[in-house]
């Protein structure tokens, strides 16, 4: 089928998200971008909405094949952030007109890590004086956990499926990781009442277009919120750096990934997508990049310069000598200069979210 009938259709079958996702030629992928951007500023406008990304610590207690802080890593120096650098990290946040933070690390379930989560979110809320919106993405908890966080003042959650194929989940992680807990834990974030965040990694060993199609049909199935979703990079010290050979180019994972922001916006139309940091990694302007592929969120890193080589998920992160200040100026530049405009002071929810609930019950005035 033509790729203007294509986009033409009303809802997409997995055969033709698969032809979606393998347009080649340069004017299909611009049909298909361009399609996609016109949805994006009809149903979300041009506002990018910021996340200041804080990675509190690097301690997990899992061993996904695939990262670099994994347990199992033991080349990694540990950090756990004390609560004041925390916050000044929010406050840098708050004083610099983001709406929003993302309180991110390694997964952790005990007591003490739970109360330190809970006394972050009671404290920034407090410094921002409620204007500053909260994410967390500190993966899976029991739903007593994620009850206590929402009522703290945290009102969205990522928590990345990965893959939807619990075959390939299985290939990639620790026998104690189950697929199931994971889509359990997002369906349990929903009933609670969070905006809920999920995504994929593109290009995995062994993934492949038809598991990326189903992962998309997956996202509209259980009808989350928001997304993240950026090319998987390798790690030298992880196991699945064995099958470094077999994977697609890095040119392909993220032309790939620019394709799914794509195909998904179309799909789900007003729903938050994030220009991913892995997308930065592999192209310089991979963020400008994604925001034209339809994505609307960015996530500024403003963990402290000291803890960022601790926090290689994979190698060649970038911003990794470049602290919060320098990158702010820039990042408005950036964001202008491809005819967008940072949506500063502002949570910039999911209209999505907003569509299924009508109401926004925590939004400041
Ligand atoms: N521990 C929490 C979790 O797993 O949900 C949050 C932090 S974890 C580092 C955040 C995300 O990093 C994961 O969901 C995964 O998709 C991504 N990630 C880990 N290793 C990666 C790699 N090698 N390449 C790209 N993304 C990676
Ligand atoms: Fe831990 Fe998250 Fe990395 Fe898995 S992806 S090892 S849960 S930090």
């Amino acid at each position: 089928m033509n790729i203007n009938t294509l986009l033409k259709k009303r809802n997409f079958d997995k055969n033709d998200i698969v032809n979606l996702l393998s347009v080649h030629t340069e004017a299909d992928t611009d049909a298909l971008l361009k399609a996609a951007y016109r949805i994006k500023l009809k149903y979300v406008g041009n506002k990018v909405y910021y996340r200041g990304l804080i990675e509190f610590s690097n301690i997990c207690r899992k061993n996904c094949y695939y990262c670099g802080i994994r347990s199992g890593n033991s080349f990694v120096s540990r950090y756990n952030m004390p609560n004041h650098e925390i916050y000044k990290c929010a406050k840098f946040a708050y004083d610099n007109n983001y709406g929003s933070i993302v309180l991110q690390a390694g997964e952790r379930n005990d007591k003490r890590f739970i109360e330190k989560v809970t006394t972050l979110i009671k404290g920034i809320k407090k410094l921002g004086k409620g204007k500053l919106g909260i994410t967390l993405s500190v993966g899976e908890q029991t739903e007593e956990t994620l009850r206590k966080f929402f009522n703290s003042g945290a009102h969205r959650y990522l928590l990345r499926i990965e893959t939807s194929n619990p075959c390939l989940y299985k290939r990639l992680h620790p026998a104690d990781h189950v697929y199931e807990i994971r889509k359990k834990c997002l369906q349990t974030l929903s009933k609670i009442g969070y905006q809920v965040g999920t995504g994929i990694m593109v290009g995995l060993p062994f993934q492949t277009i038809e598991n990326i199609a189903n992962d998309l049909l997956f996202f509209r199935e259980i009808d989350a919120d928001m997304f993240g979703l950026g090319p998987y990079i390798e790690h030298k010290n992880t196991p699945i750096i064995k099958y470094k050979n077999q994977l697609w180019n890095k040119n392909h994972r993220f032309n790939l990934t620019l394709k799914i922001i794509a195909v998904l916006r179309i799909m789900m139309k007003d729903v938050n997508i994030a220009a991913t940091t892995a997308l930065q990694a592999l192209d310089i302007y991979g963020r400008e990049q994604g925001l034209l592929a339809g994505a609307n969120v960015i996530m500024p890193n403003l963990t402290p310069i000291k803890y960022r080589n601790s926090y290689l998920l994979y190698e060649g992160k970038p911003c990794l000598d470049e602290g919060a200040e320098e990158c702010q100026h820039c990042l408005e530049q950036r964001i202008k200069a491809i005819g967008e405009k940072p949506g500063y002071n502002e949570w910039g929810d999911s209209p999505h979210f907003a569509a299924k609930h009508r109401y926004y019950k925590k939004q400041p005035d």
